[in-house]
């Protein structure tokens, strides 16, 4: 029950399983086989709302209705663990995690910012960064347990206002 509902709160959509020319060997069915590998839905998206991008990652806003705000921090690169990447690589993503906190902070005023990098399910790097209010569904507990009450619903912050909160903050970070 866990890691199905990290996946439904995560938003991965089932990925069609990809036909690969060593699926299609006499031997095997006409249908892929149910344990087939399924492609990694951070490279290969299904459908995302990007607020804020640079060569290096994206920003992904997570439509979810108990947790307006919450964004994804995904690194383009297909790495599993913050430590794969050279140490410049891991400020700057860090520098845009603290830029994405920073900003919806500003934005929504939360009474705290959760951070997470999981990949469990999904072993390509990205951080959460969830808004919290104390009126949500799962406050205080993380936002995969299961829900306490019905939670209060909030407007998240437009595309444009998360770009711009996102590169002034991380203009600020970057300048001293
Ligand atoms: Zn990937």
């Amino acid at each position: 029950m866990r890691a199905s509902r990290e996946t439904l709160k995560l938003n991965y959509r089932p990925a069609r399983r990809a036909s690969t020319p060593h699926e299609k060997t006499a031997s095997m069915p006409a249908t892929p086989s149910p344990s087939a590998p399924l492609p990694c839905p951070l490279c290969a998206p299904d459908a995302e709302t990007v607020v804020w991008a640079d060569e290096s990652c994206r920003v992904i806003r997570v439509d979810e209705h108990d947790f307006a705000g919450f964004c994804r921090v995904v690194w383009r690169e297909h790495v599993a663990e913050l430590s794969d990447l050279p140490v410049p690589a891991q400020r700057h993503l860090m520098n845009v995690v603290c830029a994405v906190e920073l900003a919806l902070r500003q934005l929504m005023q939360p009474a705290k910012v959760n951070l997470a990098s999981l990949g469990n399910m999904v072993p390509h790097l990205h951080w959460h960064v969830i808004p919290r209010f104390t009126d949500d569904s799962r406050f205080p507990d993380p936002v995969w347990a299961s829900a306490r009450r019905i939670g209060a619903v909030r407007q998240a912050p437009s595309v444009a206002q998360l770009n711009e909160a996102i590169t002034q903050s991380l203009n600020e970070l970057t300048a001293g």
